[in-house]
């Protein structure tokens, strides 16, 4: 029997959505529970970018809109809360181009930042082109659905 799992809205709970389902599809591969070749997903997106939803798009966004959690309790991957501040923390280096308004650790206090949104929206671009990999390289039949057209 096969299975097609359909994801609408390419935004902030589906790139979540999608980690999660490629890590539990893992897990049963491993348990030799699931033949992944009969498991199909399709994601939907009337954007044009996986990852970012309405309040992370960069077109959307100033500089000075800002998240309102601390980005260590913001992380999208299950268990790990911490994972948006471990990626900018682990990609700062790098944002002089893409954001020149960046500077380092002047957005929090105690460990609590708060960074413009837009960087959460590279964030979860990341996420969402990691995920569709993960699934990929397990053999999960992935499809991404843009303005009907195909494509990432
Ligand atoms: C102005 C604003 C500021 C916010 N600030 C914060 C914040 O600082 N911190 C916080 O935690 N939360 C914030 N939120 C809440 C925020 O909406 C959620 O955190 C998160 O984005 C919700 O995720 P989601 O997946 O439900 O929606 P989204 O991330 O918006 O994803 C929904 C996706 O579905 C797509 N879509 C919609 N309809 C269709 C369709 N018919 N077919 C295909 N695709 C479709 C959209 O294009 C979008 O990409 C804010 C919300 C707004 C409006």
């Amino acid at each position: 029997m096969s299975f097609t799992f359909a994801i609408v809205g390419g935004g902030l709970t589906g790139t979540a959505m999608l980690q999660l389902f490629a890590e539990k599809v893992r897990q049963e591969i491993d348990l030799n529970l699931l033949n992944p070749s009969e498991i199909k997903i399709q994601i939907f997106e009337k954007q044009e970018t996986f990852g970012p939803g309405f309040p992370q798009r960069d077109r959307n966004v100033m500089p000075f809109h800002i998240t309102n959690m601390c980005a260590k309790d913001m992380g999208i991957l299950f268990g790990k809360s911490a994972d948006f501040q471990e990626w900018v923390d682990h990609h700062q280096d790098s944002f002089q181009e893409q954001f020149p308004y960046f500077e380092k650790a002047s957005f929090g206090q105690g460990g609590c930042n708060h960074y413009p949104r837009a960087i959460m929206g590279a964030y979860l671009i990341d996420r969402f082109h990691e995920a569709y990999q993960k699934a990929q390289a397990l053999g999960l039949g992935v499809e991404l659905f843009q303005d009907l057209r195909l494509s990432i």
